[in-house]
């Protein structure tokens, strides 16, 4: 022990935006544990040097945002098989010997959290339409492989990078190309919007939304606002909907119990707090 409060954090570039600190500062005073959490804007150029720093100060470990997620992998000494599939880690913890072990905790979050808004929904149910092919689809796509559905229908503006994903998660992963992603819905179980379409200040969602049947889950990794568009339209079409939110909380929970001790529970106080 060293007797320095532990200290985590979240690093990325802007961060004013993130909700981060007041839910690890909310989870902080509910458990009444000494401790905090700092957001870091951080320059690409001084990722490295701060990294080696932060553990001298007493921090136990950091959130990696944008734009950072994927340089961390070649700074990090240990990288878990998962961040490495994903290509992108979210979550350092700094060990007492020294090492910096970089985790992706982002599957893990969508998972819980789609698990939480709709229970009912099985993998086996039928395929998953994902929209977007970014770093955050390719976290749901090995989550929602490793629980077993069976067939996943991926579609991007850029093709390119669909087929890559298609190509690094094998051959359950289909690419369909961005224009007829409106045709694939009525087919889908789960429907998942990973792009940034339908976020504020981002361009609205234009994929044609008809074909949404009333017994597909609809949810949307987009949680500013939280009720998007997609989820207004998935809900008139009769869908059950899960928002953005409950993954941004989920994932956080690994995190936390690592470097405080406590496992934290999601539940409605959390969404408050991380609203506030
Ligand atoms: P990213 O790697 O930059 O990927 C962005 C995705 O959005 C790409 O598929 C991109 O397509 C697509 N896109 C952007 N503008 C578009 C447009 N005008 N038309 C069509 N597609 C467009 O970002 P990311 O890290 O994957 O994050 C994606 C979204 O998920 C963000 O809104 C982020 O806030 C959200 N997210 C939420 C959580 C959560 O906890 N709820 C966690 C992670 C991410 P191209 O490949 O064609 O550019």
């Amino acid at each position: 022990m060293t007797g320095k409060i532990p200290l985590a954090g979240v690093i990325g570039s802007p961060i004013s935006h993130s909700k981060s600190p007041q839910l690890h500062r909310h989870w902080l005073r509910t458990y009444g544990l000494a401790g905090d959490y700092i957001p870091m804007d951080v320059a690409a150029a001084d990722l490295e040097q701060v990294l080696r720093t932060l553990p001298k100060a007493g921090f136990v470990g950091v959130n990696i945002t944008i734009p950072h997620k994927e340089a961390v992998l070649d700074l990090a000494d240990l990288v878990t098989d998962r961040a490495t599939l994903i290509g992108a880690a979210n979550t350092l913890i700094f060990r007492k010997d020294g090492q910096i072990h970089a985790d992706n905790t982002d599957g893990y979050g969508f998972l819980e959290n789609l698990k939480s808004g709709a229970p009912n929904w099985r993998p086996a149910a039928g395929p998953a339409t994902v929209l977007g092919a970014g770093g955050a689809a390719r976290a749901v796509v090995a989550s929602l492989l490793d629980a077993g559905v069976p067939e996943i229908l991926i579609s991007n503006r850029t093709r390119v990078r669909a087929e890559k994903l298609a190509d690094d998660f094998g051959n359950r992963v289909t690419v369909i190309d961005w224009v007829q992603a409106g045709n694939i819905l009525e087919d889908s179980a789960l429907v998942v919007n990973t792009t940034s379409l339908g976020m504020l200040g981002k361009q609205a969602m234009r994929v044609p939304l008809d074909g949404l049947r009333r017994d597909t889950v609809v949810t949307d990794l987009v949680y500013a606002p939280l009720r998007t568009d997609l989820l207004v339209a998935a809900e008139t079409a009769g869908c059950v909907t899960v928002d953005g939110l409950g993954m941004l909380l989920h994932q956080a929970v690994p995190a936390f119990e690592r470097w405080f001790g406590q496992r934290p529970e999601v539940d409605s106080a959390t969404r408050a707090a991380a609203l506030r």
